[in-house]
């Protein structure tokens, strides 16, 4: 695995890691899960202003005309160019059949204002679909590695650069790579010092699969944890590291990834902090840093997918832990 570090400096190049298919992925994003879509465009905008070149968005989240908008903006401007990108999005559950695939690519593309998308991932193991009479939604039969067939046809067209998976356990991503004719150059998951996941983070890395963190601060403005809030930006453990730095939790939390090569996508709407979560290039965790933070772990997820019975379905993708 291939990370290049540049020195810091005004809107520096925020490092990179090379994925299987040999283009380079920015090993810091801007997530837009959340991201009001009055707001997000404003997020986008700052982001890439302040150097963020990688934006992390899907089809789920509602907003992509907003982001879309966001990328247009600072490309007319001449901030930045559409090559310069590097632009994420997600195939949802419920367009997981053969027919679907497609329409719903390009319909995050247009809403994107893009021609391509530097990798497109299917956001979860888990095909569903939506009862339009009860409005309930139902599993659908539809095998991933099925729905992966079709997204190999969009890197065929020249539609995407890479593609990739979201949510996808050891054994789901063994399947998938028995059985397909393109890798997947990415598995993008939960992972923070209160979920280190070690089992699938060595599976990705001696498969070539490079890894993105999300919720990273363990997101706290979940509507899905509000029972079990856990407190990553404010836990004492990770505050005295940050403090022997002068860096903030968000800072740790942030950089325990980018040290090791994993890209990560944290969500802000404040410019501030969306400022501030790039400012992570200027300072180093020590070996012992990493063992202490790994040392958090308790198996603890934001995101347990535990809505509409999913836990029940058959490929459901948290049962190995
Ligand atoms: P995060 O862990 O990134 O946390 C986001 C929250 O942290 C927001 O409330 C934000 O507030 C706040 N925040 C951001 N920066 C700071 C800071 N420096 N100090 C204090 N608070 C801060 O949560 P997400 O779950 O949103 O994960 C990040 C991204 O990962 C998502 O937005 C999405 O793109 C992706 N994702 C992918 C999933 C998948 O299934 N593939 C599932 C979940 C997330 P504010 O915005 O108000 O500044």
């Amino acid at each position: 695995m291939t990370v290049c570090f540049f020195p810091q400096r005004k809107n520096m190049s925020i490092p990179t890691v090379q994925l299987s298919t040999g283009a380079v992925i920015p090993l810091l994003g801007l997530g837009t899960w959340k991201s009001a879509p009055g707001q997000v465009q404003q997020a986008v905008e700052v982001a890439i202003d302040n150097g963020y070149r990688h934006i992390d968005c899907a089809h789920a989240y509602r907003n992509e005309k907003e982001v879309g908008a966001g990328i247009s903006s600072r490309i007319q401007k001449g901030v930045v160019k559409r090559e310069d990108l590097f632009i994420v999005s997600k195939l949802w559950n419920n367009y997981h059949d053969q027919e679907n695939v497609k329409p719903a690519f390009m319909e995050s593309l247009t809403n994107l204002h893009l021609t391509y998308l530097d990798v497109y991932l299917m956001h979860s193991p888990m095909g569903t679909k939506l009862n339009k009479q009860s409005g309930e939604v139902e599993f659908s039969d539809v095998d991933y590695t099925d729905t992966w067939k079709e997204m190999e046809k969009l890197v065929d067209e020249g539609l995407v650069k890479a593609i990739g998976v979201s949510n996808f356990n050891v054994g789901q991503l063994e399947r998938l790579q028995s059985m397909c004719r393109i890798n997947p150059a990415v598995n993008q998951v939960e992972l923070h010092p209160y979920l280190t996941q070690p089992k699938l983070v060595q599976y990705c890395k001696t498969n070539g699969i490079v890894l993105t963190a999300y919720s990273p601060f363990g997101s706290p403005d979940s509507p899905f944890v509000q029972c079990d809030k856990q407190r990553l930006l404010e836990d004492p453990v990770i505050s005295a590291i940050g403090k022997k730095y002068g860096k903030t939790n968000a800072h740790v939390l942030l950089l325990y990834h980018v040290q090791r090569g994993v890209t990560v996508i944290p969500k802000s709407v404040t410019p501030v902090r969306i400022i501030q979560n790039a400012q992570i290039f200027d300072f180093s965790l020590s070996d012992d840093d990493i063992k202490t933070l790994e040392g958090l772990n308790r198996n603890w997820r934001s995101a347990k997918w535990d809505v509409s019975g999913l836990p029940s379905h058959k490929f459901y993708p948290f049962k190995e832990d």
